[in-house]
């Protein structure tokens, strides 16, 4: 157990604290007399004229001079939330990731002021399950603690899905929590954390807790203070959940570690894993990140030895690999979005009593609203994206949240031809119902699933047997353990495969591979369909072999050719603002201030500037940089002379360090 600093102090005291903005540096507070302020808690102060959140880092008696000292407003904790470790893991993500100290800290702490009552799950308890592993899953089990015995603290579980990857992270939470230590297990999703925790529920029962965004602040606060207090053990959650504390840190597990839902998308944006990294190191944990398809730049990692590799080959039980089938679609309009061989398959699975999933990477009804006249585009009017047309008759920017309804005119030409274009999950419902009449079909997407408990319904539903097709964007892909799924097929498997990015490719591929791995969990034999307008695309070639390393291979002889990470690390640098003028000169004295400050380091480029491809959102454009380094390290003097530029009014600029998406 690690001693807190804990001191209350007496009258005409000070405080030393930071802020969650763009701002560096501490600032003293006078804390009022009475008021038990403590080191590493929050407190309410006055801050440029608003009442905002502190961190208090200090608490000394120096009176500062040269400015009035403002009091302290209030406490929100009344004791201390954290201590030194995540301090310091704050203060790492701060300069890894440009930002502030104080933002680096409202990231990693629960915002709620006020714990609330017990979050209550809405699984019935079930009596406590003991876990015995299959041969190979206990020669994984013992070859990781073994080696983490002897020093190795970095591992990378390679295992087919549904070989059973998740009993091995609880055995090894079991062993740890045994011990006394704390286990964090992140999880990529919502949708996927629910089924865990029910089954981490089975075994480790009230030792449980959940972290994520679905919770209210409120209950989030309440589970912060149980893990950091030791009362619960182990932690489920999504990626903030990796800043979690408690008393001694034992592991953190991954799973599904490729996934691009690790990586935080406003300042600072961290990526979990190499959080993870940094925390297991100083804190003496175990990491141990999973996957049926790890990412390139793990499995890399792996080969180079700074990962130890563990590998499970064979699926749980009397469950093989589905047979995956890739068929060309003729077309993409709405009436060709079901080949025969799946229509043949699902029928066949339904009539049986069995279950199909289906994946469409596309929310709502069409992604296209065009004039049939004019051929005009119906566009966001603050964003370079097309309008997608909703079921509930109005057109919507998964970009910005525009919205409005379906014109009965187009704008540009005034004909009454408006169309709607190709097809999203809410269309397939449709197309689907009319197909199988009477079936049951579940929708699970972004529009559905905010629903409150609408996952709970779908896995309950979905073990009833009161569900014969769920259908879904890539939330269906992500670790559900449904035994009854004979079919697996995906509408359109393009979606993604074009876009401007290195990692285009490799989204797609995991993405499948993780679908088909949903069929042919149980005693029933899986059967992939993955309907495609680009047969010939190399992804479809491995992914009919389940050929995991050969894709693998590909894709890093591309990286290696073009010096793409894992072969360098990137940085982008996005200037944003209403003002297209004011951004493009912002962003072309970032490529000169960059062009200057690395000129002497060797193997170090910088790319552009040049428009986003996505150019612009919410009514900013957006104008970018890009750095290929051999590290982060020798660029670190370079991007900080950047962040000290003073930039255009209205212009506001991104660094983002190992992005996930270049869109
Ligand atoms: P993965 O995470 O690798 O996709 P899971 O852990 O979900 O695989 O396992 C697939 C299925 O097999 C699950 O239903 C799981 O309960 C079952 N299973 C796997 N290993 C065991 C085991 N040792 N004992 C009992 N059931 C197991
Ligand atoms: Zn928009």
């Amino acid at each position: 157990m690690v001693e807190r600093s804990a001191g209350i102090v007496g009258p005409a005291s000070f405080a030393d604290v930071c802020v969650g903005y763009p701002v560096e540096g501490v600032f003293t507070y006078a804390v009022p007399e009475g008021l038990p302020v403590r080191v590493f808690s929050r407190v309410k102060v006055d801050f440029r004229g608003r009442i905002v959140t502190a961190f208090v880092l200090e608490l000394h008696g120096k009176a500062p001079s040269g400015f009035e000292v403002k009091e302290i407003r209030s406490l929100i904790d009344e004791s201390p939330i954290f201590d030194e470790r995540l301090l310091d893991c704050a203060r790492h993500v701060a300069d890894n990731y440009f930002g502030s100290l104080g933002e680096a800290l409202a990231t990693a702490l629960p915002s709620g002021e006020r714990p609330s009552k017990r979050y209550r799950h809405p699984f019935a308890a079930s009596p406590p399950r003991s876990i015995v592993l299959t041969g190979e899953q206990q020669a994984a089990h013992d070859a990781i603690m073994d080696s983490f015995g002897s020093g190795s603290a970095f591992h990378l579980l390679h295992g087919i899905t549904g070989s059973g990857k998740t009993e091995v992270y609880m055995e090894i939470a079991r062993r740890f929590i045994g011990e006394g230590a704390s286990v964090i297990y992140l999880v990529p999703e919502i949708s996927l954390s629910s089924q865990i925790f029910e089954r981490l529920y089975e075994v480790f029962g009230e030792e449980l807790i959940v972290y994520h965004s679905r919770l209210t602040a409120q209950q989030r606060l309440h589970n912060w203070m149980r893990f950091y207090a030791g009362d619960a053990k182990i932690a489920v959650g999504t990626r903030s959940a990796v800043f979690l504390q408690c008393p001694r840190l034992g592991a953190v597990i991954i799973d599904e570690e490729h996934d691009g839902s690790y990586k935080e998308h406003s300042t600072p944006r961290y990526n979990a894993r190499r959080v993870a990294f940094y925390r297991c190191r100083k804190e003496g944990g175990l990491l141990l990140m999973g996957s049926a398809t790890p990412s390139v730049e793990s499995l890399y990692a792996a080969e180079r030895g700074l990962l130890k590799l563990h590998t499970l080959k064979g699926r749980y039980g009397k469950a093989v690999l589905p047979e995956i089938e890739i068929v060309r679609l003729s077309s993409a309009r709405p009436e060709a979005m079901l080949s025969t061989a799946l229509k043949l398959h699902t029928k066949r699975a339904i009539d049986g009593g069995l279950q199909a999933i289906y994946l469409l990477n596309r929310r709502g009804f069409a992604p296209f609203v065009v004039c049939g006249e004019c051929s005009a585009v119906l566009e966001c009017p603050k964003c370079s994206i097309s309008l997608n047309f909703h079921s509930d008759g109005n057109m919507l920017c998964h970009y910005c949240g525009y919205q409005r309804r379906l014109p009965e005119a187009c704008p540009a030409c005034g004909a009454e031809r408006l169309e709607k274009v190709g097809s999203g999950t809410q269309r397939v419902e449709e197309i689907i119902a009319g197909t199988f009449h009477g079936s049951r079909i579940f929708r699970l997407d972004q529009d559905s699933s905010r629903k409150k408990d609408a996952i709970f319904d779908l896995i309950e539903k979905m073990r009833a047997g009161e569900i014969d097709i769920l259908l879904g964007t890539q939330m269906v892909a992500k670790g559900f353990d449904f035994h009854n799924v004979a079919v697996v097929g995906v509408i359109l498997a393009d979606i993604g495969l074009n876009f401007p990015d290195f990692r285009a490719s490799e989204r797609v591929f995991s993405l499948l591979l993780q679908v088909a791995g949903r069929g042919g969990r149980g005693d029933v034999p899986g059967r992939v369909i993955i309907q495609t307008l680009n047969e010939d695309h190399y992804v479809f070639g491995f992914l009919k072999n389940h050929d995991y390393y050969g894709f693998y291979r590909h894709e890093l002889s591309v990286r290696r050719a073009l010096g793409y990470p894992p072969f360098s690390r990137i940085t982008r640098l996005l200037a944003r603002g209403p003002d297209e003028a004011a951004v493009e000169g912002a962003i072309a004295r970032v490529a000169e201030v960059l062009r200057e400050g690395l000129g002497g380091v060797p193997n170090a480029t910088v790319l552009g500037p040049a428009k986003a491809p996505l150019a612009r959102i919410g009514g900013n454009h957006r104008h970018h940089v890009i750095i290929k380094a051999r590290d982060i390290e020798s660029i670190r003097p370079a991007l900080r002379m950047v962040g000290s530029e003073r930039l255009p009014r209205g212009v506001y600029l991104e660094i983002d360090v190992d992005p996930f998406d270049m869109l």
